[in-house]
């Protein structure tokens, strides 16, 4: 089935960008909220970033135009029932997801895609009421929408090869690069790479091995990374550190010792670019 529409949950931080960049590339769009002006403010806030880019060369009325007409709103969630595609930005409560997915499951087409945007919860619990649990997947973007080339595509207990796939050709659709995230682990990639990263950084601080401006300076200098470790907790907003670490506990403590990996790649000779082959194959 080729994916023509697409609902979005939630006209929010999230929900309003994917509506956006859905729009953009000639996907219809029923932009859903609980109130109609949050709807009406996701589009005046919308059409303004917009028409910025037009005063600054970089787009066209017409474009602004032809996105816009590309989205309607409801208060309603029937409003998407005919959608071929339906994503899920609303606020991160389990209760909140696994219901609205209960009834999407129940008003949407068996053979539409649901997918949800959380950032921390499983994907599997989120889809647990859902009917047809095959076409249910996990599809994280990342903030700002429109800038953010990532979409992380995660697969629930029960997701299909066949969903992933449709996932994936709307992620590209939209412009994006999808990863696929093979088993719905806490984070996902990003979250559970990063934070590992961060907490690495914050333990540093505590144990007095330097200060946090040292800590950015390090390695914004020494990685080449645009932003330090704390400059960007700060720039996330720390508020949300304790739900996502709350997830992530469930994973095993790391350790530092050599994983078994490593040391099968070392044992063969594959040390990286200079034999040739490591993690990847070199020319
Ligand atoms: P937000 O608070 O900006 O927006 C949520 C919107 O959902 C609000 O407008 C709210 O009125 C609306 N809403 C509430 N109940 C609803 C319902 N039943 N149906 C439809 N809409 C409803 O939140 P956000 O930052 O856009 O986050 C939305 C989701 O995206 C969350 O699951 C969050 O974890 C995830 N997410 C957030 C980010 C981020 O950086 N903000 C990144 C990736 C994923």
């Amino acid at each position: 089935m080729e994916i023509k529409t697409i609902g979005v949950l939630g006209a929010g931080q999230m929900g309003s960008g994917i509506a956006q960049i859905a729009a953009s590339k000639g996907y219809k769009v029923v932009l859903r909220d609980i109130k109609q002006e949050f709807c009406d403010n996701a589009l005046t806030k919308m059409r303004a970033g917009m028409e910025k880019r037009v005063a600054a060369g970089k787009a066209t009325q017409e474009s602004v135009e032809a996105t816009m007409a590309n989205i309607t709103t409801t208060v309603d969630l029937s409003g998407v029932k005919d959608c071929d595609m339906v994503i899920e930005a609303a606020p991160e409560i389990l209760d909140l997801k696994r219901s609205t997915f209960k009834e999407l499951g129940e008003i949407c087409r068996a053979d539409a895609i649901l997918c949800t945007n959380t950032s921390s919860m499983s994907v599997t619990e989120i889809m647990s009421e859902c009917k047809n649990p095959e076409r249910c997947a996990g599809m994280h973007f990342f903030f700002p929408v429109m800038a953010m080339k990532l979409v992380e595509i995660i697969r629930g207990a029960k997701t299909a090869d066949a969903t992933v796939e449709a996932v994936k050709a709307v992620s590209a659709g939209m412009g994006k690069t999808a990863v696929e995230c093979k088993t719905d682990t806490p984070g996902f990639i990003v979250n559970r790479c990063l934070f590992a990263f961060m907490l690495e950084a914050i333990h540093c601080y505590e144990e007095g091995v330097a200060t946090v401006a040292d800590i950015d300076t390090a390695i914004k200098l020494g990685l080449n990374h645009p932003m330090g470790p704390f400059e960007m907790m700060d720039l996330s907003g720390l508020d949300t550190f304790p739900h996502v670490t709350e997830t992530l506990e469930k994973l095993p403590v790391t350790t530092w010792k050599c994983p078994e990996a490593v040391q099968k790649l070392v044992a063969e000779g594959k040390f990286g670019r200079k034999s040739g082959e490591g993690w990847h194959k070199y020319n």
